[in-house]
């Protein structure tokens, strides 16, 4: 059994001042595995009194400063790669090999990006006579989700450090151990103190009294709407920045003439990474309608290729979903498609077979249309359904047709073509015929997925804020 008692304040470990724990649960076992003691408001209190007093100085560290620690920490955290991933497949049910890529090896990756980002960062410009100068945006709140538990805290204490901010971080009660690999490595390497802390706790408590703190100059969270929503709220009352990065419910366009059959296995692949559980996962499948039966044969025969079971297995694509919440909430899903006769291609509320105990489900394909719920709502599992459009513009109507703007894929014989449809679609970021995403490019959404981007430069700009010094 793990206890884990510390909060991360002004350089120490220190026992959080609560009696009330939170269990943790390993999805694949149901297994109590370990428990971590709750932070309160005092220790959120204490939180960022270190940073408020760290932030003078490290607010005049240099580039170069903060670049070096940025690559130390990265090493750091590198030379426990290992014991980071087999953490957040304890904790969440990743599959051990997408783990080490997309989970540890990808935030190791986002501090280097940050560090190299430094360099780009265009700290003082002239206008006219005047001087305008990028300053750091302050005492900074940074509000991790569990579906990349240490990926979705590193993406904001980096680029926050990076800026020349100090962060009061709280980790997904759902994944609190992961990310405090951040702060060991941090801890390691001599970070000043007070320039990182952590608490640990619920949302509802420490989340909020994070979000409410008068010294708190700027809040990002990771999360769901309703959290994003209720952090801006809280925020308003004192008129602090915020950084929202929320849902999605991304559409992968397939146009006339594209590669049908790539088109539809990278876009399950997609959709079904993290099993379901990714922001930017592309849910809806948008075919010409002459090809639906295709598409549907091929979304089957890809989402029944795919290995679901032990997470710790190399073998395995889809892990269980991270916690009973979340399973009974995908389910509750697919009932309600079920029951509103939307077509069910494959999967559904069988249990996968041999699987009788984990929050498991099956990669579930639906055929439907865009103004079905499961076609409009984020389901946050290994859920899509196929949508099929009559010619182009009806193709994009329906793409930008949701309330979340935060990814898109767009697949067609040429380029040009590709981004030409891409330009027309609402949304932070559209993968051009499969094509990887640059991890020093900006990611981040529109409409209810968010405001702000995170990642390379144009995340560490989201934690800059302008002076301008006349004369
Ligand atoms: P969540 O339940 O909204 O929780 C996110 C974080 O917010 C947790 O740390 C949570 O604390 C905290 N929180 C909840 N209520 C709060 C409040 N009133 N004040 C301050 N903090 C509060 O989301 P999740 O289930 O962890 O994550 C899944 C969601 O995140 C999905 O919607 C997904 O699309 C989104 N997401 C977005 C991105 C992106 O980059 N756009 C990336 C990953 C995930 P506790 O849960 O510990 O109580």
């Amino acid at each position: 059994m793990i206890r884990h008692e510390d909060n991360y304040i002004d350089g120490e470990w220190v026992r959080a001042s609560s009696d009330d724990f939170h269990q943790l649960t390993n999805p694949a076992t149901e297994e109590v595995y370990g428990e971590v003691r709750r932070g309160t408001p005092e220790d959120v209190e204490r939180a960022v009194a270190a940073a408020v007093t760290a932030l003078a100085p490290w607010s005049q560290s240099t580039p170069a400063d903060r670049t070096a620690l940025l690559n130390a920490i990265a090493d750091n955290m590198e030379s426990r790669a290992e014991e980071i991933s087999e953490s957040a497949v304890r904790e969440i049910g990743m599959p051990i090999k997408r783990a080490r890529a997309a989970s540890t090896g990808a935030a190791i990756h986002d501090v280097r990006n940050f560090a190299d980002a430094l360099r780009d960062v265009v700290w003082e410009e002239k206008i006219g006579e005047s001087t305008v100068r990028r300053i750091p945006a302050g005492v900074v709140g940074a509000i991790g989700a569990w579906n990349g538990p240490i990926r979705s805290v590193a993406l904001k204490v980096g680029a926050a450090i990076a800026a020349g901010c100090t962060v009061v971080a709280k980790p997904s009660e759902v994944a609190p151990l992961t990310p405090l690999f951040l702060a060991y490595a941090a801890h390691d390497v001599g970070v000043p103190q007070g320039v990182i802390n952590f608490v640990q706790g619920s949302g509802r408590v420490i989340g909020e009294a994070i979000t409410a703190h008068p010294d708190v100059d700027m809040v990002s969270i990771t999360g769901s709407v309703g959290a994003g929503a209720r952090v801006m709220e809280v925020a308003a009352r004192r008129v602090k920045k915020v950084a929202l990065e929320l849902g999605g419910k991304s559409a992968n366009v397939i146009l006339d003439g594209a590669d049908l059959t790539r088109a539809v296995e990278s876009g399950i692949d997609d959709a079904f990474r993290n099993s379901g559980q990714a922001c930017g996962a592309l849910t809806r499948i948008l075919v010409p309608r002459s090809r639906l039966a295709e598409a549907e044969a091929l979304a089957a025969a890809t989402a029944e290729s795919f290995i679901v079971g032990d997470p710790t297995d190399e073998a395995t694509h889809l892990g269980p979903l991270a916690n009973a919440d979340q399973y009974e909430s995908v389910r509750g899903h697919i009932t309600r498609a079920l029951d509103a006769g939307v077509r069910l291609i494959t999967g559904g509320l069988d249990r996968p077979d041999g699987l009788d105990k984990g929050f498991y489900v099956r990669p579930t394909v639906f055929s439907g249309v865009n103004s079905d719920r499961i076609a409009q709502e984020e389901v946050f599992g290994p859920v899509v359904v196929i949508i099929p459009f009559d010619d182009e513009d009806e193709a994009i109507r329906i793409a930008n047709d949701s309330e979340f703007g935060l990814a898109g894929g767009v697949w067609a014989a040429e380029r040009e073509h590709a981004r030409r449809v891409a330009s027309r679609i609402r949304t932070g970021r559209v993968r051009i015929n499969g094509t990887p995403i640059d991890m020093r490019a900006p990611h981040g959404g529109l409409k209810l997925s968010g405001v702000g981007r995170e990642m390379g430069r144009f995340g560490i700009e989201d934690y800059l804020e302008y002076q301008a010094q006349h004369g």
